[in-house]
């Protein structure tokens, strides 16, 4: 059995705390992984103290030199990619695929970022002055905390830690408490691939403890956290009394427009994707399918058809399409909102409870839910459930599909279904989401492409791809007077 340690200022620390947290598969709650210890908020700012004396020296080393050390991080997840793979199936639950995929999106942005590092270029601009110029240099911030969620628990620290280090800053690194040996076994191939003591330190803790005493640090310049829209919000508030910036990628209530001239077979199946696999455990899932009433009843059919194939199983089974849910207090909420939804009067066309079967009865497992008639002022079609549950919300026409689909406090992400290039073109120009899929499901992304959503799913700059470097930078504008004599008159 594992022991679980944070890692601050180059050591593995033995925490005075007696708090502790196991570790355990949300497939057979009878294996128990590990014991994670439980920094203190003594602990937590002393890793904050770390990453603030390791800074002027990591922010001196020339930007190719740590893209190169983050490049190594990126092959050193492609050689570790199985055992990785294999802890994050084990603790989280996902299927051995999508722990594979998880992972080549890490290493994606871990190369993209170390290459970006060869780019962080200024710009000169030309004075209005006689022997003058201008330029600009993109600078780090100072200390940056990475807050993360379970639910990709290597690709979203991938994506905080490498540009951030990249870019110069000094991390710290909180993530969620249900997954802490992937979080150990990443910040191992962090530090064999070169990251000087100090320059990442990682807490593990509660979010209300360590998360808290990390954000409001004084010498934390900046936070990146996705999570929960309720801490999100949280943590935007506290860092704003400080004026320092953040970076939140929060909730969805992700849609897919279904109109009458598309492949049906093809919506059907890129809903079924989208809302069960990773078993709705993504903040890009697809949580409602609006349809129009024409083609409704076929749609329904279909859907409960593919939701009723998936099999439910261990995710380190290949035959397993679906997982559990992360841990008990997630498989709660999904079966709580389940009830909400009968309550409030959608029809439940399938699943709906908790999974039968020998192999399923140690484990988080619910069954792929489908509701139909499912309305927008019912709380199944406005609250994110994180969990395998779709809702059919049935609508005349393509005008009241697009009220539907923007009636939401969301907007991460969204598809359309339909062959009518009009359509496809008016339906991009209306949805209100921050990344939108044309005949694809709502969910994944490429790492060298910013994402991220708008209204209450993000805030501040966009992560991966172009964008990824923005967050991280600060711009510092440098004024050039190379005539080696005194101004005359002023200038503003
Ligand atoms: P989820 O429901 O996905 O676990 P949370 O928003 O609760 O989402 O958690 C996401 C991350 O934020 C976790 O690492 C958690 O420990 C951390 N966190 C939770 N509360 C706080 C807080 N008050 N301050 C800082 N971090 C927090």
């Amino acid at each position: 059995m594992t022991t679980y340690r944070s890692y601050i200022n180059g050591s593995w620390l033995d925490s005075v705390s007696a708090k502790t947290a196991p570790n355990i598969n949300p497939a057979n709650i009878n294996d128990f992984i590990g014991t994670a210890q439980l920094a203190t908020r003594e602990e937590a700012r002393r890793a904050v103290e770390s990453a603030y004396n390791a800074f002027k020296s990591w922010k001196n080393t020339p930007a190719p030199a740590r893209g190169r050390i983050v490049a190594k991080a990126a092959r050193l997840l492609e050689e570790n990619k199985e055992e990785l793979a294999q802890i994050l199936t084990r603790e989280e639950g996902k299927t051995l695929s999508e722990s594979r995929g998880e992972l080549t999106r890490a290493i994606n942005v871990a190369e993209f970022c170390a290459g970006e590092s060869r780019r962080m270029n200024g710009e000169t601009i030309p004075s209005e002055l006689p022997a003058n110029f201008a330029y600009t240099i993109k600078e780090p911030h100072g200390v940056v905390a990475c807050i993360t969620p379970w639910n990709f628990p290597i690709a979203i620290p991938v994506w905080k830690i490498a540009p951030a280090l990249v870019a110069g800053n000094t991390v710290v690194f909180k993530p969620a408490e249900s997954t802490p040996g992937t979080a150990v076994r990443l910040c191992e191939i962090f530090i064999e691939a070169g990251v000087p003591p100090g320059v990442l330190n990682l807490v593990l803790g509660r979010g209300s403890e360590v998360g808290d005493e990390i954000v409001n640090h004084r010498a934390v310049r900046a936070v990146s956290f996705t999570g929960s829209t309720e801490t999100g919000i949280k943590l935007y508030q506290q860092a704003a009394k400080r004026g320092i910036p953040v970076q939140c990628e929060m909730g969805g209530k992700n849609p897919v427009v279904v109109l009458e001239d598309c492949d049906m077979d093809l919506a059907v199946e890129s809903t079924a994707q989208g809302a069960f696999g990773s078993t709705g455990q993504r903040c890009t899932a697809t949580s409602r399918a609006i349809v129009l009433n024409t083609i409704a009843d076929e749609f329904v059919q279909k859907i409960v058809e593919r939701a009723k194939s998936f099999r439910l199983g261990d995710g380190g089974d290949p035959e397993s399409h679906i997982g559990p849910s992360v841990d008990e207090k997630q498989f709660n909420t999904v079966l709580k909102y389940i009830d909400i939804g009968r309550e409030d009067g959608a029809t439940l066309l399938c699943g709906g409870k908790r999974a039968e079967g020998e192999s399923l009865e140690n484990g988080y497992f619910i069954e792929p839910t489908v509701f139909d008639h499912v309305t927008s002022d019912m709380r199944i079609a406005q609250e994110e459930i994180f969990g395998p549950v779709l809702s059919v919300l049935r609508v005349k026409d393509f005008e009241e599909a697009m009220i539907v689909a923007n009636d939401s406090d969301y907007g991460l992400s969204s598809s359309v279904f339909t062959n009518d290039a009009n359509d496809i073109f008016r339906f991009v120009q209306e949805i209100e989401t921050g990344m939108t899929h044309i005949n694809s499901p709502t969910t994944g992304g490429e790492a060298h492409i910013p994402f991220g959503g708008i209204k209450s799913t993000g805030i501040g700059a966009r992560e991966q791809g172009s964008t990824s470097l923005d967050f991280y930078t600060e711009l510092k504008v440098v004024y050039v007077d190379y005539t080696g004599r005194k101004r005359e008159g002023n200038l503003y």
